[in-house]
């Protein structure tokens, strides 16, 4: 045993603790995609989730996980060699063809699908041009890779092209990448992707957005950013947009991730990314599980999108009738932003005791002093739930003011 490391992690631990800063894993299990129980039996509503369908609890959804196993609980191996899960094909076609693109290619995560990409395709001498609140997984996906990084401000295309044109004037001979969130995990806004294609068509960039929290949330049949918006024929984007990322965890009810463009990238990631080659496939039954949660996307897509939309208002309609600022936005990421860290955690814990769930978001997920409450809405809320929460959300939030006068939450 190394007792220098042994003190350097413990000392490391220590000052996350000092910090509030320290995580912890607290065991949960849904009885139904809006309520949890945790060890100790006891219950609570939860508005932090990514289930942003509800599907997760289906009744088609878990019998096909359940039929699914027939097949195997685990699927044997890497793609390559034995593990080509059954269904996986067919959830790539499904993909594709939801998303209007050539082909798709799964991930065993949303997170591998980011580094498996971003790694496989940026070279050295290349260049990643990374949104600055872009996520986690992207940001170490370009930090993997050999490729050079320029972060520009958040949803600033201004500064992009001038960073792109910056890198233009010492060398030509370079593939150029911009990689952005289409809607951002901790601030639920969504990435200026018109204007973004625009710079990639004119700097011959590849674009790559990762739509984990976009897919089956924004855009009228819930195929994402690109179909939020429309190209001046009033077609959605995705013939504009290289490769588009996102993963079976969210809306699709399972877990997973996925890329999907033309042919050539996916054939090239098969021979080439990392992530993929090297790991073991999904097993037959979270396959099954996001087929089915997709299928159901696409046939109900109307409702589940109109749910999600009328739940997402109606409670930034109440905590800002409450009095309380959140960050503006359409997407059912709410984030209330507190700002110091023990304030955060302070809120979270109240809200807790009252028996609501809303995890507290802090660095390095945020950046320093944007410490949150990160709310979620999802589509299977009920109307009554909203308003409880809302209400108990505006209720904490003045006894936290009064009793701490410096807290500014947003005011
Ligand atoms: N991209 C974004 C924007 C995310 O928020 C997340 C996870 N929350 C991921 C990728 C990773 O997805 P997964 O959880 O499937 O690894």
């Amino acid at each position: 045993m190394n007792q220098n490391l042994e003190n350097k992690l413990k000392e490391e631990l220590y000052e996350l603790k000092n910090h509030n800063l320290n995580r912890t894993i607290d065991d949960l299990r849904f009885i139904n995609p809006t309520k949890a129980m945790n060890k100790d039996g006891m219950e609570y509503l939860v508005f932090g989730t990514n289930n942003y369908l509800g599907l997760t609890h289906h009744p088609d959804v878990i019998e096909a996980s359940k039929e699914a196993n027939d097949y195997g609980t685990g699927s044997t191996g890497s793609r390559l060699t034995t593990g080509a899960s059954f269904g996986i094909r067919e959830l790539e076609k499904n993909i594709s063809e939801f998303k209007s693109t050539e082909s798709a290619l799964i991930f065993n995560t949303g997170y591998m699908a980011n580094l498996g990409v971003i790694y496989a395709l940026a070279k050295e001498n290349d260049i990643i041009f990374s949104d600055q609140l872009n996520h986690a997984s992207i940001i170490d996906g370009t930090k993997i890779s050999k490729a050079k990084v320029k972060v520009y401000k958040h949803k600033d295309t201004v500064d992009l092209e001038n960073l792109i044109l910056d890198e233009l004037k010492s060398n030509k001979e370079l593939n150029l990448f911009i990689v952005t969130d289409g809607v951002f995990s901790m601030d639920g806004d969504i990435a200026p992707l018109p204007e973004l294609v625009e710079i990639a068509n004119k700097y011959d960039c590849c674009l790559i957005i990762d739509d984990a929290h976009a897919t089956g949330v924004i855009g009228k049949n819930g195929k994402g950013t690109v179909e939020y918006f429309k190209d001046k024929t009033g077609k959605d984007l995705s013939k504009y947009v290289d490769l588009q990322i996102g993963t079976l965890s969210k809306a699709l009810a399972s877990e997973g991730g996925f890329v999907t463009g033309k042919q050539f990238y996916i054939d090239y990631l098969i021979n080439k990314s990392r992530p993929f080659i090297f790991s073991t496939a999904l097993s037959p039954s979270t396959i099954a599980s996001a087929n089915t949660a997709l299928k159901l996307l696409k046939e109900n897509s109307k409702r589940y999108l109109n749910d999600l939309n009328e739940n997402t208002k109606l409670m930034r309609k109440l905590l800002n009738n409450g009095g309380l600022t959140v960050v503006d936005g359409e997407t059912p990421i709410i984030p209330i932003i507190i700002g110091p860290t023990d304030l955060t955690n302070k809120f979270s814990k109240e809200l807790e005791k009252e028996g609501i769930l809303v995890s507290a978001i802090r660095p390095p997920s945020v950046p320093k002093g944007e410490s949150r409450l990160r709310l979620t809405v999802i589509a299977t809320h009920t109307k009554k739930e909203i308003e409880f929460t809302a209400k108990t959300i505006i209720k904490i939030w003045n006894k936290l003011k009064k009793e701490n006068m410096e807290i500014k939450l947003n005011e």
